[in-house]
């Protein structure tokens, strides 16, 4: 059985007042949903700010990104151990901006991956292809590769009690408004899933969560989350506003 996740990336937006309104409001709103999962994750600055919003609470804080190595002469970076030190639960990893604006290649997020579930975070692992790849054929290309690099290494036992999360977020898809259909969604998490078997087995491949990411929002969300094999949604742009995304997770 997969518990539902409704995961938010902020990006780089809300400041730590903006984080408190936020929550003030948001989390009323969701309060009776212990039947979901939901995660937050803001920006750095504001981690704190929301770990001490939630009160220890349900909902879950999450980091963007991190460095793999514990510590060192890496300015500008923080690792897991920071965020764990900062309250978060979990960490987005390989998400498309960090690939392709920020040049993260698939060998670098696999140290991440790594070292985040070595410090006990919930790695949500971004997989996803291009508009180019999608026309020339080349998902499942694409997604084989991502998915098979971000988990090279990874034992069965790290991944095997429902810690990993993979996120499936077409880059065509993301802040643009333009959403995968349920169809094309289904279809590309029933192959990571099929791939997950083919890696690890099928307790593993059954267990494993698999969100959608790109454009999600309250007018589609019950459409994509009627599909067997997505188990939730990662939401940019309206996961911003309480009243949105909490009309994202209360959608049924
Ligand atoms: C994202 O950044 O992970 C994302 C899915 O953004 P949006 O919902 O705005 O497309």
């Amino acid at each position: 059985m997969r518990r539902p996740l409704y995961a938010a990336n902020w990006k780089m937006h809300k400041t730590r007042a903006e984080t408190v309104r936020f929550f003030a409001e948001f989390s009323p709103s969701v309060d009776h949903r212990d039947d979901v999962d939901i995660l937050i994750a803001p920006p750095f600055t504001s981690l704190d700010t929301a770990a001490d919003a939630t009160g220890g609470g349900s909902i879950a804080i999450a980091g963007q990104n991190m460095h793999f190595e514990a510590q060192g002469a890496f300015t500008g970076e923080i690792s897991a151990g920071m965020l764990v030190d900062l309250g978060c639960d979990a960490v987005i990893l390989g998400h498309s901006e960090r690939r392709h604006v920020f040049g993260e290649p698939d060998g670098l997020i696999n140290k991440k991956v790594d070292a985040a579930l070595a410090a006990g975070l919930t790695p949500i692992f971004c997989v996803g292809e291009k508009i180019e790849e999608r026309e020339a054929g080349q998902t499942e290309e694409i997604l084989r590769r991502q998915v098979t690099s971000g988990l090279e290494g990874i034992g069965d036992p790290q991944i095997m009690n429902g810690q990993m999360v993979i996120a499936y977020e077409p880059v065509w898809a993301i802040g643009t408004g333009l959403t995968a259909t349920p169809e094309q969604a289904q279809e590309a998490h029933l192959f990571i899933r099929t791939l997950l078997e083919e890696l690890y087995d099928g307790e593993i491949a059954g267990s494993t969560r698999i969100l959608y990411g790109g454009s999600v929002k309250p007018s589609n969300i019950a459409e994509l989350m009627a599909k067997p094999d997505l188990d939730g949604v990662l939401v940019g742009g309206a996961s911003l506003e309480p009243e949105i995304f909490a009309a994202i997770v209360n959608h049924a």
